[in-house]
């Protein structure tokens, strides 16, 4: 399953479901919400790490991927997939100029780059220039579409209000 489209019931159901709060989250399904927008890791839940959850935690590390979070910005980057090869980059730069207003493609002020490949690797040098910082504009995902190794993902940190189980 493409990690977009994973759902946090989809996790929660291979969680202990205790609610035991050790991983600092209220709730295994708000735990469930964090792993997905990776503000939490796997491992931060002993109760996982517990050979009767082996199989469980197998399944969990294959839905999630490899990736952590880029800190301060929405971006998953799995470094071992990524090559420096800066197309994500160039897409960004172009996307940059232009916003969506009442339904119409309007410039932008010029803003520094959001991203830039450093040492061979991405890195999220401005966020405050990411579209996806700004409220109420379009939520945008060219930069992970855009990258021919599925090295990059984008999330939000959203976390559920009250428990859904
Ligand atoms: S530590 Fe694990 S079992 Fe306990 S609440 Fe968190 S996710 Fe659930
Ligand atoms: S994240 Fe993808 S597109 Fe961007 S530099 Fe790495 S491999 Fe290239
Ligand atoms: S989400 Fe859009 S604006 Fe933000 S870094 Fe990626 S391409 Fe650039």
């Amino acid at each position: 399953m493409p990690r977009k489209d994973l759902q946090p019931l989809h996790i929660y159901r291979l969680l202990p479901r205790t609610n035991c709060k050790l991983c600092g989250c209220p709730t295994c399904y708000a735990f469930a919400f964090n792993l997905i927008s990776k503000n939490k890791r796997l491992e931060e839940c002993p109760e996982l790490l517990k050979e009767e959850f082996r199989d469980s935690y197998s399944a969990l590390r294959k839905m999630l991927g490899e990736g952590e979070r880029i800190e301060g910005s929405d971006h998953v980057l799995d470094r071992s997939r990524c090559t420096g090869c800066g197309d994500c980059v160039a897409v960004c730069n172009r996307a940059l100029t232009t916003i969506t207003k009442g339904g119409r493609l309007v410039q932008r002020p010029p803003v520094p780059p959001a991203l830039k490949v450093i040492d061979g690797r991405l890195n999220v040098v401005e966020w405050s220039s990411c579209k996806r910082s700004v409220p109420g504009l379009d939520i945008c995902n060219l930069c992970a579409e855009k990258c021919p190794f599925s090295a990059l993902d984008l999330v939000k940190p959203e976390e559920p209000d009250e428990e859904d189980s």
